[in-house]
């Protein structure tokens, strides 16, 4: 195990790659700009990032339609491409520790997260799609002796991949490993937060056999790379994961150019309700904690709202601020700490700004509060707000930051009437020992996932998405091709 100062002197030695990845080579963008990537926990430059826009998606998206339409990916039988992409995973195994540090760096993530979920999960992502995709069967429909009608599904084309910062290489690997395996090429555009590791990676790509062109990086800003790959008339879908608000834009790049389709993984406010007859208090309150304050709260399916029932609900607001207030915030690079820094000035502002709206709203800060004393980086206190409303602003948007939002609740009826009263459906939780409860809660919550005693859990197995206004379309699991083929019947009349 490294220590911190390990960690620090392999930061130091870091040769960091920042161009954008075309066409199988590394090049700047072609308007020569750049722009400044800060490391969050430290406000120390990283480097000057290749800055793409139109001219580099249309040199991207024309490299990747060549290598589809040659069929030097597309046509390669699924067996083939298995052994490169289980290579591909395999290389990023044994790149786990730079890869992991530059997330850290990029996004101000623990190292222990990084090194420990982040980049073995991305790897095992890719490891799964690749093992599944020589295993897919096509279908022979039911018809009449005169005729045969197969279903075979065709990988769409050119898939453009838009992600965000939060998992930046897990996300990263939920789009390009079913997109990759189901044959299509790929324009990935890396959030400008957290460009490293998807630039990274595009050499390991051409190192495991993949083929020059098939998958591309471009980093780049969203209203400039971003809008162009959603507007390009030769992208066939977009897979996204962002923000609610960005997801819109892209139905509407969709409708302005040529109807890609288009895969959305947006925001969240995920309801957790914990009832009195949980199974463990404790463990109740520890999952909920982490439900929340994981990643420093920077995530989608976070739960953001804790819905307690009234007899548990002092105890639990006690024993989850003894919980936050023993959290180890601090350096990302220490193997000890838990919560890292947020991912840039900009976003800690914003979070600093929902807590001075939920005391404004009248909800009571229990814990935290502010920035962490004396840290000059972006470091926000794990912080819980007990005595919420569930019309508060800091119970309705998403903050995506260490704020915890608890809501009394009566009983389960409450608790599934408030925890669908959002705009959101990404995941829910319900902490019970009762078997109708469970199953009540199960059918009646609004989500995508709903979890029962534990939260967040879930592997490639399972599906990943939102209902309502966090998206449509789904992530892992063999659910993931439907956004990334299209279904074609081929009918033979028979003499
Ligand atoms: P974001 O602002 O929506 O950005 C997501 C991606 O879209 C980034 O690559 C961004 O580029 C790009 N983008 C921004 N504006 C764009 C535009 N006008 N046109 C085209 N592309 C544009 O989200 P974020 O701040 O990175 O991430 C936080 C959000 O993501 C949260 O709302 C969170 O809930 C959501 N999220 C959802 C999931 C999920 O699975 N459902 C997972 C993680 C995060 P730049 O930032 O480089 O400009
Ligand atoms: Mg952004």
């Amino acid at each position: 195990m490294l220590t911190k100062a390990d960690w620090q002197t392999k930061a130091a030695a870091l040769n960091i790659e920042t161009r954008a990845f075309i066409g199988g080579d590394y090049v700047p963008a072609a308007s020569g700009k750049t722009f400044d990537k800060i490391n969050p926990a430290t406000l120390a430059s990283l480097g000057e990032i290749a800055s793409c826009d139109v001219e580099d998606v249309n040199r991207a998206v024309a490299s990747a339609r060549a290598a589809f339409d040659a069929g030097i990916w597309s046509r390669m039988a699924p067996k083939e491409r298995k052994l490169r992409l289980m290579r591909f995973a395999e290389l990023i195994l044994e790149n786990r520790t730079e890869l992991a540090l530059l997330e850290s760096l990029d996004a101000g993530k623990t190292i222990a997260n990084c090194y420990g979920d982040d980049i073995p999960g991305a790897a095992d992502c890719i490891r799964w799609f690749a093992e599944l995709i020589d295993k897919v069967y096509d279908e022979v429909a039911p018809t009449a002796d005169s005729a045969v009608a197969m279903i075979r599904r065709e990988a769409i084309g050119v898939v453009g991949a838009v992600v965000p910062w939060n998992y930046p290489l897990l996300m990263t690997a939920w789009k390009i490993a079913p997109i990759l395996a189901a044959g299509n090429s790929c324009v990935l555009k890396p959030a400008e937060q957290s460009p490293l590791s998807g630039i990274f990676i595009a050499r390991l790509a051409i190192e495991a056999g993949i083929p020059e062109g098939v998958l591309n990086v471009l980093p780049g800003y969203g209203e400039t790379a971003g809008q162009a790959i959603g507007l390009h008339m030769d992208v066939d879908a977009v897979a996204f994961t962002g923000s609610t608000e960005v997801g819109k834009k892209f139905m509407q790049y969709s409708g302005q150019s040529n109807l890609k389709r288009i895969g959305l993984e947006c925001g969240g406010k995920s309801p957790n309700i914990v009832l009195a007859d949980c199974p463990d208090l404790d463990k109740a309150v520890e999952n909920s904690a982490w439900a929340i304050f994981y990643n420093a709260g920077e995530t989608c399916s976070a739960g953001s709202r804790i819905l307690v029932e009234e007899a548990i609900r002092d105890e639990f607001v006690e024993k989850l601020s003894a919980f936050c207030a023993a959290l180890r915030v601090g350096d990302p690079l220490d193997p000890e700490t838990q919560m890292g820094a947020l991912v840039d000035e900009t976003h800690t502002q914003r979070v600093l700004s929902y807590i001075d709206i939920g005391t404004q709203e009248g909800a009571t800060l229990a814990q935290g509060g502010g920035r962490v004393a004396g840290m000059d980086g972006c470091f926000v206190q794990p912080t819980v707000f007990a005595d919420v409303k569930n019309s508060m602003r800091i119970a309705q948007e998403e903050i995506f930051g260490p704020v915890a939002s608890v809501i009394t609740i009566r009983d389960l009826d409450e608790g599934i009437r408030i925890g669908n009263d959002t705009i959101y459906g990404l995941g829910a939780g319900v902490w019970t020992s009762d078997l109708d409860k469970t199953f009540r809660a199960s059918k009646e919550l609004k989500a995508g996932v709903v979890w029962v005693n534990s939260f967040d859990a879930g592997d490639n197995t399972t599906p990943f998405g939102g209902f309502k206004q966090s998206g449509f379309g789904r992530d892992k699991s063999a659910h993931a091709f439907d956004k990334y083929t299209d279904l074609k019947t081929t009918w033979i009349a028979l003499s």
